[in-house]
């Protein structure tokens, strides 16, 4: 286990000794953040909701973060924005546990960094687009048509007006 500060590593131990109902709200912000080897994401914001219930500390995270990843349209490299809200559970023994089988850790610290990570690449959007209207690339020449206007023709034509079209190439 690497020493460095984990920043979204909270001390929930004095929640368990609350009254069932007490919350605390954390928030935070990072420039950068590396959540994982697979993850790395920009203007990371977060808050974090922590409950004392009867059976264990509520967690509850909006989480929103800008990752770098390429137009599905053009492969240009790209940013966007991944919004995640989730809600767990940490049981404070087995017989609460959920689905997700989290459990209070001994030492009274809930580390987020995993859940997180998880959860920022479920949401992540599919087909991330460079623009809305990202005009791709030329399936004839490979250009990049956002960057260079080429000649290929790839339109596909109106079959009502081929007619019109052939009438105007003979001329
Ligand atoms: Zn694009
Ligand atoms: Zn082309």
């Amino acid at each position: 286990m690497s020493k460095k500060h984990n920043p979204l590593r909270f001390n929930v131990g004095y929640i368990i000794h609350e009254t069932p109902g007490y919350t605390k709200d954390i928030s935070f912000e990072f420039p950068f953040y590396e959540l994982g080897d697979d993850l790395t994401v920009k203007d990371f914001k977060g808050m974090v909701t922590f409950s004392r219930t009867q059976k264990g500390i509520l967690l509850h995270a909006e989480l929103s973060a800008e990752t770098a990843t390429l137009c599905i349209r053009c492969l240009d490299a790209t940013i966007t924005t991944t919004d995640s809200d989730f809600t767990e559970l940490y049981a404070f023994d087995r017989r609460s546990e959920t689905e997700s089988g989290l459990i209070v850790p001994e030492d009274g610290y809930i580390d987020i960094t995993e859940l997180s990570r998880e959860y920022l690449l479920l949401d992540a959007p599919t087909t991330p687009l460079c623009k809305p209207d990202c005009a791709g690339l030329c399936p004839v020449c490979g250009e990049n048509r956002n960057h260079v206007q080429c000649d290929c023709k790839t339109e596909s034509i109106d079959p009502r007006l081929t007619k019109l079209q052939d009438l105007l190439d003979d001329e």
